[in-house]
């Protein structure tokens, strides 16, 4: 839910009076109610209509237009200025966590969630303490700000708890497969709003890599992506890839889509933009879509049994 009034406060008090709109995309409809509420508040404000997904996709573009960006549903990732974050927070009944206590091995384990719900995180952990279950949440760096904060590109929260046993506290099986891929970790996922429990395998995850890895060896040429979105940039990596193989080179873009990739024409394109884009819209392109570290597998640097999970850092 979005506390319009707490941010209209907050607005007043930076001195801006053209403010621009961002939402990712799950929160997008709730645009037209907040610009009204914030045109009657004396703001003149401008909604960002491209898709974003974190916030390492800001709507910088605008302050040449406002004076702030309101950025909603996700915490900061870096100290880009004259942006002003309202992450989304989703309560969870702490009364579902009695379903998945019998699936815990330990009674010493780390707990970990997403930007939604890690306000959660001490009530969660109180909760767990009176069942005798003592739960570690740690910082895991500067991308995920709060501790016990996941996402889909770090996992250092999970890594740095330092814990045979994890449980995740979310929807989806994105957060879950990776944090069990970074950590090796036993991990076990409650969906709060499900109310379902999951122990979590990489095994088909695995298989479908490794299978997709064998059509990559057989391509002809690699497109290196290199996209311009200012939290997925990642230069030096790219270009390291693109050294890595004759047949390699830099594709910049600012949006990857599968008819993008289709017109440039190269038979493999490896990803150093969201690392999400390899793991889960596969199906969406018509030649394989590696992550930076399949590639060094394709070429020979690294084998299959070191498989990693990518992260930005
Ligand atoms: S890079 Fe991907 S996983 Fe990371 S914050 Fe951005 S959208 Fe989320």
């Amino acid at each position: 839910m979005i506390d319009t009034s707490e941010l209209v406060r907050k607005l007043k008090t930076t001195g801006a009076t053209r403010i621009a709109l961002q939402f990712p995309e799950g929160l997008k409809r709730d645009a037209p109610g907040v610009a009204s509420l914030l045109r009657d508040a004396g703001f003149f404000v401008v909604v960002s209509g491209d898709p974003c997904y974190g916030a390492c996709d800001l709507a910088t573009e605008l302050l040449g237009m406002v004076d702030l960006v309101v950025h909603f549903g996700h915490s900061p990732l870096d100290d880009t200025p004259c942006i002003i974050y309202d992450p989304y927070r989703m309560d969870i009944d702490t009364e579902v966590l009695g379903i998945v206590i019998p699936h815990l091995s330990s009674t010493d384990i780390g707990l970990i969630t997403t930007v939604q719900h890690t306000h959660m995180i001490p009530a969660i952990t109180k909760y767990l303490a009176s069942r005798g279950i003592t739960c570690h949440s740690v910082h895991g760096g500067t991308r995920a700000p709060n501790p016990g904060q996941v996402l889909g590109c770090s996992y250092g929260a999970a890594r740095d708890c330092q814990k045979d046993e994890i449980l995740f506290i979310g929807t989806g099986r994105f957060h879950p497969l990776g944090v069990r891929l970074a950590t090796g970790a036993r991990v076990v996922a409650l969906d709060p709003y499900c109310r379902t429990v999951e122990i979590v395998s990489t095994d088909r995850f695995l298989r479908r890599r490794f299978a997709l890895i064998e059509v990559a060896k057989t391509a002809k040429n690699f497109g290196i992506i290199l996209t311009l979105k200012s939290g997925q940039k990642r230069q030096q990596l790219a270009e390291r890839l693109a050294s890595m193989s004759k047949n390699a080179f830099v594709v910049a873009l600012h949006e990857v889509s599968p008819d993008e990739l289709l017109n440039l024409g190269f038979s493999c394109y490896v990803n150093t933009a969201c690392p999400r884009l390899a793991y889960d819209d596969q199906e969406r392109f018509s030649v394989p879509l590696i992550s930076p570290q399949e590639f060094e597998i394709v070429c020979g640097s690294r084998t299959f049994e070191d498989y990693q999970i990518d992260e930005i850092t």
